[in-house]
């Protein structure tokens, strides 16, 4: 078979432990013997991060603006152990809140759906995405202790040095008060990422706030979606049979637990920190979760929601043997890949990463899966194998798809 073709280089950004491992077997195993590869190499371990002063990070993130698609392993975050651990100069921030700072995006979490392992909510048989605004409200609060006695106000100083106070509370007795805050311009992004993702699934978009109690701060939000799918949305969702749809939060959480899944829920930044652990514990595995973040203007960055899989990395090192779950990577790679497709007109890229997607299932609903989906699944058939031998065997199934 002639290998698939790419005409713009995919960013790839290479990552830490155990997942670093998977990565090199996942490229040598299922991608490069099909595909004559074009990426632009990014090496976002921790040691390369450390050499370059976190240079590297950087310029991936400008390289992903440049080329419009890239491709994630998981990254360490460190912290004073791994100060230690890897000598660092310096507690590097987190790689992931680098890039989504530098392209303004927001995650979009899937759980990937595979007989056997039923979800704890029964009737949810379709995946739900939960998108998540990553900016402000309490991750950027100001709070403070109050003794009885005092008054809160909340101040506001314009450009021009004129004040506008209005009382929070006049305290009785000792209590609490907090600041919050959000900027049109962060809400509007994300709104845009979100309506766009749901075009790009082909799925309704649900979005909730509390806009009852919270009559001008969450207004906004609700105000704000409403505008621009009036505006720049509205035409294109009717074109595609898809609904945005806006309600409640706690009405949200109601209907959620009632639907069957299959669309996309967009969450303020407290919401999406809570709903999306539901949703992906009720789902069965994180593990079992890809990511991808979308900025405003169309840029995708693809990657798997779980960590570098510490433990596994090290019984790895010591010559043991693992089992690790490698689906949620893989699907990075099938994601970047389809979007590439997409992107540069390569219908042979789109078709191969629908095959990869669908021979990895198919590995794990013949019965053969990793130690994590071993103990999840309802399979009579099950066996579980490690690391190395999961690949392979889901390489006999994309090879004979591909023929
Ligand atoms: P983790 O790597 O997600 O692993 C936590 C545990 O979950 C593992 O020990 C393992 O359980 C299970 N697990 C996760 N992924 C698995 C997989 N693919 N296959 C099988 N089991 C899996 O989280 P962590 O241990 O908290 O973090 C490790 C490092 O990852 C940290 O340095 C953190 O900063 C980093 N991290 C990076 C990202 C990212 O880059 N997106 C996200 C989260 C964390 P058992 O040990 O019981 O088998
Ligand atoms: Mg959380």
């Amino acid at each position: 078979m002639e290998k698939i073709k790419m005409t713009t280089p995919l960013v790839e950004m290479d990552g830490d432990e155990m997942t670093r491992i998977l990565w090199q077997w996942i490229k040598d195993i299922l991608i490069t013997p099909y595909i004559d590869l074009k990426t632009e190499y990014y090496d976002l371990g921790l040691k390369h991060r450390e050499e370059t002063k976190d240079q590297v990070t950087i310029d991936s993130a400008e390289a992903t603006k440049k080329y419009g698609v890239a491709v994630k392993c998981a990254t360490i975050t460190p912290n004073a152990a791994r100060v230690e651990e890897y000598n660092l100069t310096e507690m590097w921030k987190s790689p992931n809140g680098t890039i989504r700072a530098a392209l303004d995006g927001t995650v979009f979490r899937t759980p990937i759906l595979v007989k056997g392992i039923t979800p704890y909510i029964p009737t949810w048989t379709k995946p739900i995405t939960i998108a998540r605004h990553a900016y402000g409200d309490v991750y950027k609060n100001t709070e403070m202790r109050v003794s009885g006695g005092s008054k809160a106000e909340l101040v506001v100083t314009d450009s021009d040095g004129k004040e506008t106070r209005q009382l929070i509370h006049s305290f009785r007795g000792d209590g609490v008060v907090q600041g919050l805050h959000n900027l049109d311009a962060s809400i509007s992004g994300f709104a845009r990422a979100c309506f766009n993702y749901a075009l790009d699934l082909k799925q309704d978009l649900w979005f909730a706030s509390k806009d009852t109690i919270s009559k001008i701060y969450d207004h906004r939000f609700k105000d704000i979606f409403a505008e621009i799918y009036e505006a720049e949305f509205k035409a294109k969702f009717e074109a595609a049979g898809i609904e945005f749809f806006y309600t409640l939060i706690d009405d949200a959480v109601a209907r959620v637990i009632r639907s069957n899944g299959g669309y996309i829920w967009a969450c303020k930044n407290y919401d999406g920190d809570v709903m999306s652990d539901m949703v992906s514990t009720a789902y069965g595995s994180l593990a079992m979760m890809t990511s991808v973040l979308v900025s405003p203007t169309g840029v995708y960055e693809y990657e798997a929601a779980h960590g570098t899989v510490q433990r596994h990395y090290y019984k790895y090192l010591k010559g043991e043997e693992t089992s690790t779950n490698s689906v949620a990577t893989i699907f990075a790679w099938s994601g970047a890949l389809r979007k590439r497709g997409e992107l540069d007109s390569i219908p042979a890229l789109c078709d191969f990463a629908d095959k990869l997607e669908a021979a990895t299932i198919g590995t794990i609903e013949d019965g053969i899966m990793t130690g994590d989906l071993y103990l999840l699944s309802k399979l009579d058939n099950k066996r579980k194998v490690d690391s190395k031998t999961f690949l392979e065997e889901i390489n006999k199934r994309l090879a004979a798809k591909l023929q």
